[in-house]
């Protein structure tokens, strides 16, 4: 059986060239006046294994997340300005991905952000994302689940660009799903990602883990979706590309 750290250092991302790229620029102007609610933390659930019963075998560090983070939005980055360039158009990237400790240490339009949240703010074209809660789930769900985060928030980027809006936060929510899906997928098909082992089973865990309660009604203000919805559109944008994820 290979340990953990043998199987990350041949599995997501084998090879490649990572570019960090340098934060700059000031939350200015909004290219929407549209807030993105965020997403809820996942429920520790079955699917959710809990600190006792993780698989993680204390090598994943903080630094090795900091890593995945650069990582999956170098191939997000890489993904987007791919598909835009196909069709003509310009592309920019989400101006930066801002971690975050304390409530209210970051704001997105005057809205202090909470902990245990992720989330694409467009007033600012940012990510950001409480990076306590995040390491947490990156220990608990595996690797993986940064990069569905970190592709699933850049699609609500990505959407903005598009003037992609929806009435309500469920369609969105799916969408964004399905097209963090598809950025997986065809970069896994294109070589730019490589699967480790085990990887898809923490795609299905993350999505299971960040799935709306079964009681709460789909057309609420908020809704992602239940663990089902989440991972059929996540699973349909990534077996199927981008053209199942309805960009229009
Ligand atoms: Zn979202």
């Amino acid at each position: 059986m290979e340990t953990r750290a043998a199987r990350r250092s041949r599995g997501l991302l084998a090879g490649l060239l990572v570019v960090l790229v340098a934060t700059a620029g000031c939350f200015v102007g909004g290219v929407s006046d549209r807030q993105e609610g965020g997403e809820p933390a996942p429920r520790r659930s079955a699917a959710a294994p809990d600190a006792s019963t993780t698989r993680a075998d204390g090598t994943t560090s903080v630094e090795e997340f900091a890593q995945d983070v650069a990582d999956a939005q170098a191939v997000a980055e890489r993904y987007w300005a791919a598909q835009f360039r196909a069709s003509g158009q310009q592309f920019r990237p989400v101006r930066r991905i801002v971690p975050y400790q304390r409530a209210g240490q970051v704001s997105c339009g005057g809205q202090p952000l909470p902990r245990n949240n992720a989330v694409y703010c467009s007033q600012g074209d940012f990510i950001a994302y409480d990076v306590t809660w995040s390491v947490a789930a990156f220990r608990q769900v595996g690797d993986a689940f940064v990069f569905y985060l970190l592709g699933h928030e850049y699609a609500h980027g990505i959407q903005v660009r598009l003037g992609i809006r929806y009435d309500f936060t469920i369609q969105q929510e799916l969408q964004a799903d399905c097209m963090a899906g598809a950025y997986l997928g065809d970069s896994v098909r294109a070589g730019t990602l490589t699967l480790g082992e085990g990887d898809l089973e923490e795609f299905r865990e993350g999505l299971a883990a960040v799935g709306d309660d079964p009681d709460q009604p789909w057309f609420a203000e908020g809704s992602h979706g239940t663990a089902e919805q989440r991972t059929e559109s996540f699973f349909r944008g990534y077996e199927r590309s981008l053209a199942e994820c309805d960009l229009g």
